[in-house]
């Protein structure tokens, strides 16, 4: 079922003015994510002995900044922006230190205008390869910049994985980016249009969500964190 926003109604444990009971225990989980390695290749990952999500996105979708937000860490995930290891997959370790219940994957993003081709067509073998096969793969948080809408490397991006999405094996969760930028009537043509480009993935099985997302408004990130915590806790 496709969800085109989360429900914005006060939830019975939420205390006005604050976050629920599950938000505080989702934020407090993200909150401890920290970096375990980088890969080039889907084998030079760790084994999948824990669940794991994957953000991926255009670059300059904001996908370092969403990550950061969601960490609460300000460089976080900019390492993958050092020249040379912006093709890696850098992985982070979530939940207690002495045992992790979660990995974060950062894909490398796409969608360079300069990139030769040798290193495009790379780029779709690691990420058909890591959205085909990577078995404890639980959800992708798909970033797309809210004023660009879906481009057609979103829409390949989106092929690779739709076969598990569509069965419910893997969740989907679109963060439409920098929705401080849009005006309101501008951020719902926004979540139209992305439900529009999701419609194809809308079986009863799949579990798809579209959120608008400003990480300076924090717009979007307790629902993103509760999203990816109830992913990973609630399978
Ligand atoms: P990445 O290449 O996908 O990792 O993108 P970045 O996280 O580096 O963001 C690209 C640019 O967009 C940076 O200049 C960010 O400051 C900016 N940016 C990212 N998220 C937001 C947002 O929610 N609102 C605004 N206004 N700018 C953002």
């Amino acid at each position: 079922m496709t969800t085109p926003t989360r429900d914005p109604a006060p939830h019975p444990s939420r205390p006005a003015g604050g976050p629920s009971v599950e938000t505080r225990a989702a934020l407090a989980w993200a909150h401890g994510a920290r970096f375990l390695t980088t890969a080039t290749q889907l084998d030079q990952l760790p084994p999948g002995d824990l669940p794991e999500f994957a953000f991926v996105g255009r670059s300059n979708a904001g996908k370092s900044t969403a990550i950061n937000a969601l960490a609460q860490r300000r460089q976080l995930a900019f390492a993958s922006k050092t020249p040379g290891r912006t093709q890696h997959i850098n992985l982070f370790a979530l939940g207690p230190k002495d045992e992790p219940d979660a990995y974060l994957a950062d894909l490398p993003g796409y969608g360079y205008a300069t990139v030769e081709r040798t290193a495009k067509l790379r780029w779709q073998q690691v990420m058909a390869d890591y959205l085909k096969i990577r078995r404890n793969l639980a959800g992708v948080v798909l970033l797309v910049d809210s004023r660009l809408g879906f481009t057609p490397l979103d829409r390949q991006l989106l092929e690779f994985v739709a076969p598990r999405v569509t069965t419910g094996e893997v969740k989907l969760l679109v963060l439409l980016t920098k929705a401080d930028k849009l005006s309101k009537r501008e951020q719902a043509a926004a979540l139209q249009g992305a439900q529009d480009s999701l419609a194809d993935l809308a079986t009863e099985a799949a579990d798809v969500g579209i959120l608008l997302f400003s990480a300076p408004k924090r717009q979007g990130l307790d629902d993103l964190a509760e999203t990816v915590h109830s992913w990973i806790h609630r399978a």
